[in-house]
C-alpha cells in the first residue's frame, strides 16, 4: 500500500510543535508495518541543506523545484516544495505562536496545495492509494481530490484553522475527505461539543460515523532514555518543568498566576521553555526577574533544552484547556517525569491519576494549585514518587499500536 503524507511540518528537517513530530515518526511506524510511505512538505528558507542535503527531483515549472531528502536512520523520502516567493521564504509560519494571523500564510498554504495535487495530476512524483492530509494546510488538497484519490484528513488542532477572505481550509478538510481522524479518542468525542468544537461542531457531527480518534504515539529513538539523575534528599527543591508554544491552549492563565504561591510553599525549581504570544512571553519575564532563584526561563526552540528539561524535571506541568494528543506528558513519561495535567483530550488518554501522573478537573488556578500540592505531598515521601516514576517509565507510547489503526483505515478506504 503506498501513502503520500502532506503536510507542513516534519520532525526534524521542519518542526514547530506536535505536528512535526507525528509526521516525522508515524511513517517509520507505517513502513515497519509494510506500507510504502512518502512526505511531502514545503521548502521552507530555514531547512538546513548542510544537514539534509535535499537533491532536486525535477522543475514544476520556472519558480517551482521539488527537491528530495531523507528522514536521518529511516527509509522515508521527504520531498520538499520548493517555491522562493510563494512558499520558501520567510520561517515555518509567519506567527510564532503557529496560529494564522494573516492571509499570506493561507496563500503559502493554498499554493502548496495545489502544486500537490498537480504533482498527483502528472503521476510523476508517486501514485499512492490513499493521500493522507493533515491540518488545514492542507485542506484544499481534501477538495481538489474528492472523487479522484482517496484522502485521510487529520485534525491535530480544531482550534487553527487557516479561516480567512471566506475560506475555511480546516471545514474543507473535514466535508471533502474520505475518513477523518484525530489525534485522541476524546478529542474525538469533545469536538463534537460546542465547548471545543470551536464553530465546526456541527460540520463534525454530521461527519461523525467516519470520524475516528486514534492517540499519537512518540518516536522513542528521538527521545532516548538516559541514566536519570532525578536524585532525592530532605533538602532537595522539587523541580517543574514546561515546554510548549506560548497560548492560551496550553494553560499558562492557569500556572502563572499560582507561581509566587508554589514558590513560597516549596522554593521550587522552575524551568520554561517556550514562545509564542507576546503576552505570555512578557508575563513569564516579568515572573522569571521577579524569582531569578526559582525559575529559569528561555524563550525561544530549543530542542537541547527540551530533551533536558524533560529529563531533568521531577514534574511536567501541562494543564491545556484542550489538548488534541499532547506529546509533552508522554515525553516526560518516557524519562520517569510525572506529568501534572488536566482532563481533557489526549492528556486523559494518556495519564492515569495517581498511577502515572496528576490529573485534574476544573479549569481554574486553584484546581491546578491543589494537583500541585499534592504533588509535593508525594515529593516528601520518596518510596510513593519511586513507584509513579516506575509506573511512568512502564508506560508504552510507542507507535506501534496506533499505525496499526491507521493501516486499517487505509485498508477500508483501498477496499
Ligand atoms: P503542540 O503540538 O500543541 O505544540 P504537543 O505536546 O503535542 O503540543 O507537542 C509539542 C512538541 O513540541 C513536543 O515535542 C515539545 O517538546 C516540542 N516543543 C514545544 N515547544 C518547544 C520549544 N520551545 N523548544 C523545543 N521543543 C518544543
Amino acid at each position: 500500500m503506498k501513502i503520500l503524507f502532506v503536510a507542513s511540518e516534519c520532525t526534524p528537517i521542519a518542526k514547530v510543535g506536535g505536528l512535526g513530530d507525528v509526521i516525522g515518526s508515524l511513517p517509520k511506524a507505517l513502513s515497519k508495518l509494510g506500507a510504502e510511505v512518502k512526505i511531502i512538505i514545503p521548502f521552507y528558507e530555514s531547512i538546513d541543506r548542510r544537514k539534509y542535503q535535499p537533491k532536486i527531483v525535477f522543475k514544476l515549472d520556472e519558480e517551482t523545484v521539488l527537491y528530495k531528502t531523507r528522514i536521518s536512520e529511516s527509509r522515508v523520502e521527504v520531498f520538499l516544495v520548493y517555491n522562493k516567493d510563494r512558499l520558501s521564504t520567510g520561517p515555518i509560519y509567519f506567527d510564532k505562536s503557529a496560529f494564522v494571523q494573516d492571509s499570506r500564510e493561507m496563500e503559502r498554504f493554498l499554493f502548496f496545495s495545489k502544486t500537490v495535487f498537480q504533482l498527483l495530476k502528472d503521476g510523476r512524483l508517486f501514485k499512492p492509494d490513499i493521500v493522507h492530509c493533515h491540518d488545514w494546510h492542507t485542506g484544499a488538497l481534501a477538495t481538489l481530490l474528492r472523487g479522484k484519490i482517496k484522502t485521510v484528513f487529520t485534525i491535530h488542532n480544531l482550534a487553527n484553522q487557516g479561516k480567512f477572505n471566506g475560506r475555511n481550509l480546516m471545514a474543507e478538510g473535514i466535508l471533502n475527505a474520505d475518513k477523518i481522524t484525530t489525534v485522541s479518542e476524546t478529542y474525538a468525542k469533545e469536538i463534537l461539543t460546542k465547548k471545543y468544537g470551536d464553530g465546526l461542531e456541527n460540520l463534525l457531527k454530521k461527519r461523525r460515523k467516519n470520524l475516528i480518534g486514534i492517540l499519537n504515539g512518540i518516536d522513542y529513538s528521538f527521545w532516548p532514555r538516559k541514566v536519570h539523575h532525578h536524585g532525592h534528599n530532605k533538602n532537595s527543591r522539587p523541580r517543574f518543568g514546561f515546554i510548549a508554544r506560548l497560548t492560551e491552549q496550553k494553560g499558562l492563565g492557569l500556572i502563572l498566576p499560582i507561581i509566587p504561591a508554589i514558590i513560597k510553599k516549596s522554593d521550587a525549581q522552575f524551568y520554561f521553555l517556550g514562545q509564542g504570544n507576546d503576552k505570555y512571553e512578557k508575563a513569564i519575564q516579568a515572573l522569571a526577574e521577579k524569582y531569578p532563584k526559582n525559575i529559569e526561563l528561555k524563550i525561544g526552540f530549543d530542542e537541547k533544552r527540551a530533551h533536558k528539561i524533560y529529563a531533568e524535571s521531577d514534574f511536567f506541568l501541562m494543564p491545556s484547556l484542550f489538548e488534541p494528543s499532547g506529546l509533552g506528558q508522554m515525553i516526560s513519561m518516557r524519562y520517569g517525569t510525572i506529568p501534572i495535567v488536566r482532563a481533557t483530550g489526549g492528556l486523559k488518554d494518556s495519564v492515569k491519576h495517581l498511577k502515572t501522573g496528576l490529573v485534574f478537573k476544573g479549569d481554574k488556578p486553584q484546581d491546578l494549585f491543589a494537583s500541585v500540592e499534592t504533588a509535593l505531598k508525594y515529593f516528601h515521601q520518596p518510596e510513593k514518587l519511586a513507584e509513579l516514576r516506575k509506573n511512568c517509565l512502564n508506560q508504552d507510547f510507542s507507535w506501534e499500536k496506533s499505525a496499526k489503526n491507521y493501516i486499517k483505515i487505509y485498508k477500508e478506504l483501498s477496499k
